[in-house]
């Protein structure tokens, strides 16, 4: 799996429609301070269905869409579209090249679209679970983060061993599994009582 391009629009400094190209051997992005290179990988994140502004470093997701500039009024949208590589079926998807697309509308409205076709945040979390390129994962340390593993729980810090050795699904699945379980017991427990006192 490969990054092969980013669409970014409306998005934080990215007022016009830019798409950012990952050729081979792209390793690096430069630039000045504040000309929007944390942005780029906050369109990922972002992409990818972070859902805390704070991680985005706003205080409400509206703050990711272009809020002006001293020529520009603000815009109403944003948009970031990212494609990947996916011919060694790294992702578990019948498509070589998979294109995630998410938008949010100034008034709160907010799509997200799988290949084109609309989806759900769910759908895109189920995608890139394990991944190592998901919401949660370690693939993008942004800054303050390193400090912030180094200090963590050893139970904290296991969460992280589990994204990254891919067993969280698991995880999941048998928290859902034991509350099946428990509910089940419950209904056992009510029957049991419901043929005592049928006698
Ligand atoms: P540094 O090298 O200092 O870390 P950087 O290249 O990573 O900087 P960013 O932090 O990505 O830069 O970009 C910061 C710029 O993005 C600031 O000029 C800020 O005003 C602008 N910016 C952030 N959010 C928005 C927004 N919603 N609308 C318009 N501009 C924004």
């Amino acid at each position: 799996m490969k990054l092969k391009s980013l669409e970014i629009s409306g998005f934080k400094s990215f007022a016009d429609d830019t798409k950012i190209e990952f050729e081979d051997g792209v390793t690096g992005i430069v630039g000045p301070n504040g000309s929007g290179k944390s942005n780029i990988s906050e369109a990922i994140r972002w992409v990818l269905g972070e859902q805390s502004a704070k991680n985005l470093r706003g205080s409400r997701m509206p703050d990711v869409i272009f809020n002006g500039s001293a020529k520009r009024k603000p815009l109403n949208r944003a948009r970031v579209t990212m494609v990947l590589d996916n011919s060694d079926q790294y992702l578990k998807s019948e498509y070589s090249e998979i294109n995630v697309t998410r938008k949010l509308f100034r008034n709160g409205d907010s799509s997200y679209q799988l290949n084109g076709q609309d989806c759900r945040l769910k759908d895109i979390l189920n995608l890139f679970m394990d991944s190592g390129i998901g919401d949660n994962a370690f693939s993008m340390i942004s800054q303050g983060r390193v400090e912030a593993i180094f200090n963590s729980k050893p139970k904290e810090r296991r969460f992280i061993v589990e994204e990254l050795i891919g067993v969280s699904k698991y995880r999941l699945g048998k928290e859902k599994a034991k509350r099946e379980l428990d509910q089940t017991a419950g209904y056992i427990d009510r029957v049991d009582d419901l043929m005592t006192e049928l006698g």
